[in-house]
């Protein structure tokens, strides 16, 4: 039996101030909620996080990362550096970095190997533009995009992955995938990955992400292969986000 996992993206949105007042708000509903639950957020926030989840069941995630292990990278966080701050998880692929950083698929494929050597869990972003999906191709995309981490890290290492299944088109935008759509690219996703290990298919967490939000993660959730969420905007609320966290 998969659990659920409930994960905020806090994106470049956060002050002292405010990580305060979030993960006090969190921490004060996590007794009434069965999934499980990570906060992935910004660099400078990461200790300030670490410190007021203590021995909590809140877990700590980052955002990004560099594939290297470490040197002469100017501005850029290693894998153990995130780990360091206690953080067991890291967002890899977003579509963010992938459309403004040009961070392709073989980039995220490195990165995703870097946070696996490490001893992260990865969530690996995968998710098909407006453009690709009226033209027919999501399942090419995001196949392709899988098929580069299968290629580089091997399938036995998806148990140190969680997928994220992120339609651009539904990021940030207010216009989430229907529960039919969604489940159908989950669905192909677990198939793709069953190809190669039944094992892996059947227990990865495949989380949607997309304008997740309280009204509407229920119905997202109770399909068959989506094992949780994946929140930018919803997350940055404490009931908003606890909200979601009890849909699952
Ligand atoms: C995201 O950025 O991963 C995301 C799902 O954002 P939003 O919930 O705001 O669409």
């Amino acid at each position: 039996m998969r659990k659920t996992i409930v994960a905020g993206n806090w994106k470049m949105n956060a002050s002292k101030e405010s990580v305060n007042v979030l993960v006090k708000g969190i921490l004060s509903g996590m007794s009434s909620v069965g999934s499980e639950v990570i906060v992935c957020a910004p660099f400078p926030y990461l200790s300030q996080v670490e410190s007021l989840i203590g021995g909590s069941s809140l877990m700590l995630g980052a955002q990004n990362l560099n594939a290297k292990p470490k040197g002469a990278f100017t501005g850029e966080v290693s894998a153990d550096m995130i780990k360091d701050f206690g953080a067991r998880h890291v967002i890899v692929g977003h579509s963010e970095r992938r459309s403004f950083y040009g961070e392709t698929n073989d980039v995220v494929a490195e990165k995703t190997k870097a946070a696996i050597d490490a001893g992260l869990t990865a969530i690996l972003c995968v998710g098909e533009s407006l453009e690709e999906r009226e033209a027919g191709k999501t399942e090419a995309v995001v196949a392709e995009q899988l098929n580069a981490v299968i290629g580089l890290v091997g399938i036995g290492a998806f148990d140190g992955i969680i997928i994220a299944y992120e339609p651009v088109w539904a990021i940030g935008t207010g216009l989430t995938a229907t529960p039919e759509q969604a489940q159908s690219v989950h669905f192909f996703i677990r198939n793709l990955l069953a190809n190669s290990s039944d094992k892996v298919a059947q227990n990865i967490q495949i989380l949607y992400g997309g304008s997740m939000n309280a009204d509407n993660a229920a119905d997202l959730i109770s399909c068959p292969d989506i094992d949780g969420g994946l929140i930018g905007g919803a997350a940055l609320k404490a009931d908003d986000f606890l909200q979601i966290c009890k849909a699952g």
